[in-house]
């Protein structure tokens, strides 16, 4: 049996009309470049989520940077990310200038600890990039309550988490805005590059608006220099089309998990990943630990299972971060989970015979 991680031509195929006729549209109106169907979307987007505005952009990591230039925050400010993350989390805080700062992660939950959170505090601290990694909510509430004491933005990565739920509150609702990624294998992705920023504060939607559109908001109007980072109209008729969607792939990833939750439970070599209590997880990514990790993925490849890491090298031991001066020993929880974590495969589509498959498969490699 062969099981990809990701299976985007499934999902194509179960709603081909709707995304055929979405492109035909925009092609026949030459819509290409923002106009309707980006308006249409965000206005979608903004009815389905339960927010004021949404600013569409032209990926996950401009919308990162976006909110973070337009909050202010520059040359001489730090702002605090955690340690396990897809680079865009940190690179855009060096981007506007600023230092980033890695906090470890949560032992049961992945995301970043909010016990260790008040440590990395100092007076330059501006912001947290709140990240909510695999689908999974971190503990906003303590989070938030710290971003108030200490006056700190809270700016929510939502690349991975569309409709995850902590308390009944969704991902991105709570901080200042929330950034998300369409990126082809997010949970609501795109046929290409696309993304967008949400937030509840009018003051802000505006500046963020016209940074991302060469400072002006009327034509020629430029009032203030900014970036292109455009939505494209194919890109937006596509989302706009998956989107009626979108709850009920959530709804499957979530008894996807659920069936391998049943059919892992017995293995003693690996960890299932844990939910938060009062989250709705929406399991971008299924990920366990596992007893020799790499041997493991290797057995589950040529058994016909793709696999993958997220992510096999902790932000601050990348070359990139070399210059910061950390050592491991300060992120020992993420250290010691980035040998360990593999993530199985993971979409709507994805069949309970094809999770059994897997299970059977990984509990062979340890019986063998
Ligand atoms: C995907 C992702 C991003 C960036 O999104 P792009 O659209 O690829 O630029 C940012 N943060 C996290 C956590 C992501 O997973």
């Amino acid at each position: 049996m062969n099981i990809p991680f990701v299976d985007l031509k499934a999902q194509y195929h179960s709603i081909r009309k709707d995304i055929d006729t979405a492109i035909e549209n925009v092609i026949s109106e030459t819509a290409f470049i923002g106009g309707k169907y980006v308006k249409d979307f965000e206005a979608a987007f903004a009815e389905l989520y339960g927010v004021k505005h949404v600013i569409a952009c032209a990926n996950g990591t401009d919308s990162l940077y976006i909110i973070m230039k337009m909050l202010g925050i520059g040359e001489g400010d730090e702002v605090i990310t955690v340690a396990n993350s897809w680079i865009s989390s940190s690179e855009t805080i060096s981007q506007t200038g600023a230092k980033p700062v890695f906090v470890d992660i949560h032992p049961d939950y992945y995301s970043i600890d909010e016990k260790k959170l008040e440590a990395a505090i100092t007076p330059r601290t501006k912001a947290i990039i709140l990240v909510h990694l695999q689908g999974q909510m971190a503990d906003i509430e303590t989070i938030e309550r710290i971003c108030k004491e200490k006056n700190i933005h809270l700016i929510e990565d939502c690349a991975q988490s569309h409709f995850s739920e902590y308390k009944g509150v969704r991902a991105g609702l709570r901080g200042i805005a929330g950034s998300f990624s369409f990126y082809p294998g997010k949970n609501l992705g795109a046929y290409g590059d696309a993304g967008c920023i949400i937030t509840n504060d009018d003051e802000l939607a505006i500046k963020m608006r016209r940074y991302a559109s060469h400072g002006a908001l009327k034509k020629h109007q430029h009032e203030v220099e900014g970036i292109n980072s455009r939505l494209d109209g194919l890109q937006a008729a596509i989302l706009s089309a998956k989107l009626p969607y979108i709850l009920k792939w959530t709804e499957q990833r979530i008894a996807n998990a659920k069936l391998y939750d049943k059919y892992l439970s017995g293995i003693s070599e690996i960890v299932i990943p844990q939910v938060r209590p009062d989250s709705v997880h929406t399991y971008h990514l299924y990920v366990i630990r596992a007893q020799r990790r790499d041997e493991l993925a290797q057995y589950l490849k040529e058994n016909g299972i793709e696999t993958a890491v997220h992510y096999p090298i902790i932000l601050p031991s990348l070359k990139a971060y070399e210059y910061l001066g950390t050592t491991s020993d300060q992120f020992p929880v993420a250290h010691q989970y980035q040998s360990q974590i593999l993530s199985l495969p993971m979409y709507p589509e994805l069949t309970e015979e094809g999770i059994k498959y897997i299970a059977d498969t990984i509990a062979a490699f340890y019986k063998a």
